[in-house]
């Protein structure tokens, strides 16, 4: 087991244009930490070049005491497993795992023993004479995990490893994987662009765009704190609402009123603003919109959908221009057309700089 530092990690491909910049980041010892953005954000890029499979542009990759940068993969102790299994397609269960091990030279005896428990962890011992092509798509991602534990690496990699997955296995690998942390305590890296399985996996998240971290914390840090729009937006299902808008101050307390009018949000007093005077973007989950009677909350949505899900009713409607969506606790009376009034605690309201999307609540 080994912490990871990247101090001052970059990456430049031909054409010049950073496909990570600046990273710094330091991945405890036996933490599970998750690289969460959208397509094309520089996590399998850094990713790669902590593996070794992509060259560094500028920075230092440390693993444990070592600095690693400009180690050869093979010397760098660690697991990588991929969205495509890459299974040896000629060689049966038994040799994909134990194959790493051979090249090592590790004794037979030893390699058997090691075979025999790792697939009795991942339940994929009636498969070690299958070859690739005889496993549905969960086994070959089981027999890849195998491959990747029977190794004893310092670091684990995940690149997307649950993305050809149809959903039910995926939730279900996604407990595996988090209880096989839990176990060996592992010093992980996964990447995804899934947000749930984020939030699910990682002691800490990090969340990148265009190369860049913008925030990094643990699921709860970032779901109640978004240092940003982009977080706010990227992290929590469905996203958070978003409100243009304006806040005045009235005696004491503060109020944010949208450009239209529509809502009407008094923010507290406690708050801390900066640049509150200017236009601001209010952000509210739809988990914490509240209903109640017309004209007695912050406003009123005019409902153009109404989605049961059993134990939650989801609502899509407007207020005013704006589009709303709310979560209420299951509600069989509410339907299409319904005027409805809603409202909103002033704890759970965020509020966005309009230009540059920062988070204006002062620290
Ligand atoms: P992610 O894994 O977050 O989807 P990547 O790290 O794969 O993103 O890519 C980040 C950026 O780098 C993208 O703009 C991508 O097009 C670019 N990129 C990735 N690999 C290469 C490459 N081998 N050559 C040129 N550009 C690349
Ligand atoms: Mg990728």
């Amino acid at each position: 087991m080994a912490s990871v530092n990247l101090i001052s990690l970059c990456k430049r491909f031909d054409n010049n244009i950073p496909a990570v910049r600046d990273v710094d980041l330091e991945v405890r010892d036996g933490e599970f930490l998750v690289l969460v953005g959208s397509s094309g954000s520089g996590k399998s890029t850094t990713l790669k070049m902590i593996a070794g499979l992509e060259e560094v542009s500028e920075g230092e990759i440390h693993i444990g005491n070592r600095n690693v940068t400009y180690l050869e993969p093979k010397d760098r102790n660690i697991a990588m497993v991929f969205q495509n299994y890459a299974l040896y397609p000629h060689m049966d269960v038994y040799s994909n795992m134990s194959f790493g091990l051979k090249v090592r030279k590790v004794h037979p005896n030893e390699i058997d023993r090691r075979v025999k428990e790792v697939s009795n962890i991942l339940g994929i011992q009636e498969l070690l004479r299958r070859k690739p092509k005889q496993l549905s798509g969960g086994q070959m991602q089981r027999v890849a995990l195998g491959r990747a534990i029977i190794r004893e690496p310092d670091l684990f990699l995940f690149d997307e490893p649950l993305s050809n997955l149809d959903a039910k296995l995926r939730v279900k690998m996604r407990f595996e994987i988090g209880r096989l942390h839990n176990d060996s305590k592992c010093t992980t890296i996964y990447v995804t662009h899934d947000q749930v399985e984020a939030m699910t996996l990682g002691d800490r998240i990090v969340i990148m765009k265009d190369g860049m971290i913008n925030q990094v914390g643990t699921p709860l840090e970032v779901y109640d704190r978004p240092s940003n729009r982009f977080v706010a937006s990227f992290i929590g299902s469905p996203e958070m609402n978003f409100v243009n808008g304006h806040v005045t101050r009235v005696d004491e307390s503060l109020r944010f009123v949208s450009d239209d009018g529509y809502l009407i949000q008094d923010l507290g007093t406690d708050r801390l603003l900066r640049n509150a005077d200017k236009g601001v973007v209010l952000g509210i989950r739809p988990e914490h919109i509240k209903l109640m009677p017309l004209n007695k909350g912050a406003g009123s949505v005019q409902v153009e959908v109404v989605e049961h899900m059993g134990f939650q009713t989801m609502i899509m409607g407007r207020a005013g221009k704006t589009e709303i969506t709310a979560l209420f606790d299951r509600n069989e009376l509410l339907k299409f057309g319904d005027n409805i009034g809603i409202d909103i605690d002033p704890a759970n309201v965020h509020l966005f700089d309009i230009e540059s999307g920062v988070s204006l609540v002062g620290e």
